[in-house]
Formats: C-alpha cells, sequence, structure tokens
C-alpha cells in the first residue's frame, strides 16, 4: 500500500472513505449490533436507507467499527489487518492459517510458548531455536523488542534466512508498534500486535491483530475467523477505533520518555556513591534496546526510536519487592501499554525470571516526575533493608 500521507494524518483519516458509507457521524458511533438489515431484493428500496451502504449481516462475519479498524491499522502498518478478541487468539489463528509442523521460536511472551504448546492438542507441532535450520513450512517466531527486557532481535537477518528456506517469518511486535519499527519493510511475512498493550494504550481493551501483505490474504484469515468465531468484541474495538487515532503522539512520547528514563538510571548502575538522588549500590544492571550492544543497526531496525518497555535488576530480591510495591507512578500490574507507567516483579507472573527483575511500561507521566518516583521508591527500599539487616 502506497503511504501518500504521513503516520499522524493517515490514523486520523485513512477510514475515511469507509465511514462515509456508514455515517454522517465525526466521531465513529459505536455500533453494538450484532445483526444488520438485509439489503431489499430488486425493483424495491427501503426509503430512508442510503443504496451505497456498505453490507453488513451478522457481527461475527463483520460489522462496521470493525472495518474502519482494519483499513486504519492495515494502514499504518502498510498491509491488511485482521483483528482478533486478543492477542493470543490471534497468535491461534496464525496457527490455523498456515498450519505448520515446526515453529522456530526462542525468548518470547511465555503465554506465546504456551499456545504453541497447546496446539499440540491438535497436531503435533515441533519447536525448534530460531538458530536452527529452517525447512518450507515453517513458522518463524521473532519478537522483537522481546519481552521483558526490551532488548532487540535482527530481523532482516531472520527474514533472509526464512525466505531462502521457504519459512514463514511472524515478527511479534507489540513492545514497538509503528511508527517506531516497520518490520513488513525489514522481509517478515507477517506482524502481530496485541492489541491490548499499545495500539489500545488504556488498559481497557483485550484485542490481538495479524497485519498481511496482501488483500486476499486478510480475506482468507477473515473467512478463517468467522468460523473459529474469534472476533474482537464490539466495544472493545470501537474502543481500539478511538485509541488507535492517538497512537502517534502517545508511543513517540513513550519512546523518549523511557530512552531518557533508561539513560539517567543506568547512571546509578554498580554505583557506590549516590548519583543524583538514586542511592547507592541499589541498581544492579539495566535492560533496553537503547543499552543494548547490537551486531547490526539497532537504528535502521527501530527508525522512529526505542520501544517504552524496559528491565531493570536491582541488587536484591527483597529490593525488587519492596521498589514495585512503593513506586508510587508505576503502578505495581502485569501487562503494559497504558497511559499510566506499569511495573511488575516479574517473578510473579514468571517464576523462571531473574528474582531481582523488574518490568517497566512507560506511561505517558512527566519525565521529571518519573525520576524522582524512583529516587524515593530506591531510597525507601533501601534504607528498610539496611533497617531489616540491624534487628537480624
Ligand atoms: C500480551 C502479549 C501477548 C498476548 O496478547 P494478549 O492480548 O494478552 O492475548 C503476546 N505477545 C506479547 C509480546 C505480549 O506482551
Amino acid at each position: 500500500m502506497v503511504m501518500e500521507q504521513a503516520f499522524a494524518t493517515l490514523a486520523i483519516h485513512a477510514d475515511e472513505a469507509q465511514a462515509r458509507l456508514q455515517t454522517k457521524d465525526v466521531a465513529a458511533p459505536l455500533s453494538v449490533s450484532t445483526i444488520f438489515r438485509y439489503p431489499p431484493p430488486p425493483g424495491e428500496s427501503y426509503d430512508d436507507t442510503p443504496e451505497n451502504l456498505a453490507p453488513n449481516v451478522y457481527s461475527r462475519e463483520s460489522q462496521p467499527n470493525r472495518d474502519r479498524v482494519e483499513t486504519l491499522i492495515g494502514n499504518l502498518e502498510g498491509g491488511h489487518a485482521v483483528t482478533y478478541s486478543s492477542g493470543l487468539a490471534a497468535v491461534h489463528a496464525a496457527l490455523v492459517h498456515f498450519r505448520p509442523e515446526r515453529v522456530a521460536v526462542r525468548q518470547c511472551y511465555f503465554g506465546t510458548q504456551a499456545n504453541f504448546t497447546l496446539f499440540n492438542k491438535i497436531r503435533v507441532l515441533e519447536k525448534i531455536d530460531v538458530d536452527d535450520e529452517f525447512k518450507k513450512g515453517d513458522l518463524v517466531w521473532i519478537e522483537s523488542p522481546i519481552n521483558p527486557t526490551g532488548e532487540i532481535h535482527d530481523i532482516s537477518h531472520y527474514a533472509q534466512k526464512a525466505r531462502k528456506a521457504g519459512a514463514v517469518l511472524i515478527v511479534d511486535g507489540t513492545f514497538a508498534p509503528p511508527p517506531l519499527q516497520y518490520p513488513m519493510r525489514l522481509g517478515a511475512h507477517i506482524v502481530f500486535h496485541s492489541a491490548t498493550k499499545y495500539l489500545g494504550g488504556h488498559s481497557d481493551l483485550l484485542g490481538g491483530v495479524l497485519i498481511v501483505p496482501t488483500e486476499s490474504e486478510a480475506t482468507e484469515l477473515r473467512e478463517d475467523r468467522s468460523v473459529l468465531g474469534n472476533t474482537m468484541g464490539s466495544m472493545e474495538t470501537w474502543l481500539l477505533l478511538r485509541s488507535v487515532r492517538t497512537l502517534e503522539i502517545r508511543i513517540n512520547r513513550q519512546s523518549q520518555t523511557a530512552t531518557a528514563l533508561v539513560a539517567w538510571l543506568n547512571r546509578g548502575v554498580k554505583s557506590s556513591v549516590p548519583v543524583d538522588g538514586i542511592p547507592a549500590n541499589a541498581i544492579h544492571s539495566l535492560r533496553h534496546v537503547s543499552v543494548q550492544k547490537t551486531s547490526f543497526d539497532k537504528v535502521a531496525q527501530m527508525p522512529g526510536g526505542f520501544g517504552p518497555v524496559f528491565a531493570i535488576l536491582l541488587t536484591s530480591r527483597r529490593a525488587a519487592e519492596l521498589v514495585a510495591h512503593r513506586l508510587k507512578c508505576f503502578v505495581h500490574a502485569t501487562s503494559l501499554g497504558g497511559v499510566e507507567s506499569t511495573i511488575e516483579w516479574r517473578l510473579l507472573s514468571d517464576p523462571d525470571t531473574d528474582e531481582r527483575l523488574l518490568r517497566a511500561s512507560v506511561g505517558l507521566e512527566d519525565l521529571e516526575d518519573l525520576k524522582q518516583d524512583w529516587r524515593q521508591a530506591l531510597c525507601s527500599a533501601m534504607e528498610t533493608i539496611e533497617k531489616e539487616k540491624g534487628t537480624n
């Protein structure tokens, strides 16, 4: 698809022609109807209905808000979007679509891994590593940036390797939606997003998206979806349509704030003296693409900026537990991508993670307030730990 207008403009107007066939309303009306009137028979008409009205029959198949949000997201990513009831519903839809015998995957969201494992109830799905040899028909699943560290894989490298072997590359770009990165331009066949995160952006909807290169492949996926029944709810679809309008301004700000915050926190790493209010001996290390050493050009892969998720390792398990609780702007909760910053002591949702690791998702709060939040949380946690040492 030729992108004639800039991202921010497309996010507001790309679905306008379609909207005109539905309504005169400027803001999309929330459509909750599951059923739509059939068109009149030849020679008959509905007096009150424009003749060019877009046809919808039953909302499992299509409905007005979904058509618009798919047009919008497809335009933004440079492909054709198909939405699902959650990210994991979209993972399953991709497995049904490609019917791979093997999936090549390394680090990724544990729910995605569980989805691959569950597929074995239907048919054997062998897991291989992304650096193993691929063969025709393999599905290669690359998550970049990676959950929970925000570090990245070399998308171009795996795209070339997959193409050579006749394998299909899907990139889970949840942690860096456009305009931060465009995996299709780097050779990915499909882009996946958990729309629950930055696309939705307000911690109030569940959704998933697959973006494919052709309308015919999107049509196939939509036909499958009609039968699988894993469609996004009407309310969620409407919320997503509303949210994508502001994606550019949200994600750019979140990316910039996160990168600045990581650089600032990084000054306190392994420091035996306090630095700008960051207490001594509190931070072990930081993980984020901005501090990741790569053998490839990371800025070329993420031309719009780095993702808003980073991981911070503190110097003890107790420090991680306390800081997660004592941060105020960063809400201690799982998931990410909302307007509010979130922090998760990762051990609570993933028992295999380093017990000192906190995963942060940066929201839309002011950078200086976020720094101050880290100062107070780190200082008070370190004081508590000192006191606890004294009483033991
Ligand atoms: C959350 C998430 C998913 C799963 O999406 P849901 O909408 O929760 O089903 C997949 N991949 C990544 C990277 C995620 O963060």
